[in-house]
């Protein structure tokens, strides 16, 4: 959740054909790059694989947690690390009940003193809250849920794959075409800088307002209260309004935010419901879908 204004634009990339005529040579390995989402069965393209970003994310995470531990700013207030452990650790089993090889990775949830108002999720599972972010908007348990399930929601839908994927394919459709075939073994200088320049860049309008959709899903799974999400954006467009919310030109203004949010609310609703009941009886969880 990056609340600074930001001015790079990003174009995006939808899994069709951008070349046809370059295309139709290599046809059958452009679309083995081709995914789908898990929870909203949308085509992704997936030019580079998650091991990949996962490698360099966590090369990114470590040089993140030893900057803020030679800061002294590594979760220097136990109770408020407790506190986001603690409900993100309610918010992760209920991801790896939709893709399972989650379940396999080293999940880490770390507090950072920093100016920044930001929260995120890199693949391998490593999860940061910037304190400043949670004095900023004073969230209730259920709106810190909403903030830890998006960038979860995030992780589990590839958005970081499909981000450099995008990146890759902007630059040259030839280039995209010959990566597509062996983007592992050509990941070298070039290729490196720009994924590792992408994975911290901002996500487009249509993944943001995937993961807030996914984001939602998980936290009423997990029994948190999804209108928590609509007060959440609510104190978001109170504070900064509409414009100064809209990251960059591709990113959904909060009353746009809050408007499908509402509908999701709805559709959740009687997840919810259950898995507060199961919380009141424990026993084991099943993830549900929610209504089309
Ligand atoms: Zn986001």
């Amino acid at each position: 959740m990056h609340l600074l204004k930001q001015t790079k634009r990003r174009r995006s990339f939808r899994c069709r054909p951008f070349v046809a005529g370059l295309l139709v040579p290599l046809l059958p390995q452009f679309l083995t790059a081709c995914a789908s989402n898990a929870v909203t069965g949308r085509p992704q393209l997936m030019l580079v694989s998650e091991a990949t970003v996962t490698s360099v994310s966590m090369g990114a995470y470590a040089d993140l947690v030893e900057d803020a531990r030679l800061r002294r700013a590594l979760n220097n207030d136990p109770q408020t690390t407790e506190r986001v452990r603690r409900i993100a650790a309610r918010i992760i089993p209920q991801a790896s009940k939709y893709r399972p090889a989650l379940a396999d990775w080293n999940w880490e949830v770390n507090v950072f003193r920093a100016d920044t108002p930001n929260a995120f999720c890199l693949a391998g599972g490593k999860i940061v809250v910037n304190s400043s972010l949670l004095a900023y908007l004073q969230p209730s348990d259920d709106e810190l849920a909403q903030i830890l399930s998006h960038e979860i929601a995030h992780t589990l839908s590839g958005h970081g794959q499909e981000k450099i994927s995008n990146a890759i394919a902007s630059r040259t459709a030839l280039k995209a075409l010959a990566i597509s075939q062996r983007i592992d073994t050509i990941y070298t200088k070039p290729f490196r800088g720009l994924v590792e320049e992408t994975v911290t860049a901002p996500n487009s309008r249509q993944t943001e307002l995937e993961a807030d959709r996914v984001g939602i899903l998980l936290a009423a799974n997990a029994g948190f209260d999804p209108y928590a999400a609509v007060t959440l954006w609510e104190k978001v467009r109170a504070r900064q309004g509409d414009q100064e919310v809209s990251f960059n030109s591709t990113h959904p203004p909060a009353s746009e935010r809050i408007a499908a949010l509402q509908v999701e609310v709805q559709r959740v609703q009687t997840i919810y419901r259950e898995a507060q009941k199961t919380l009141a009886a424990p026993q084991a969880a099943t993830p549900q879908a929610p209504a089309p």
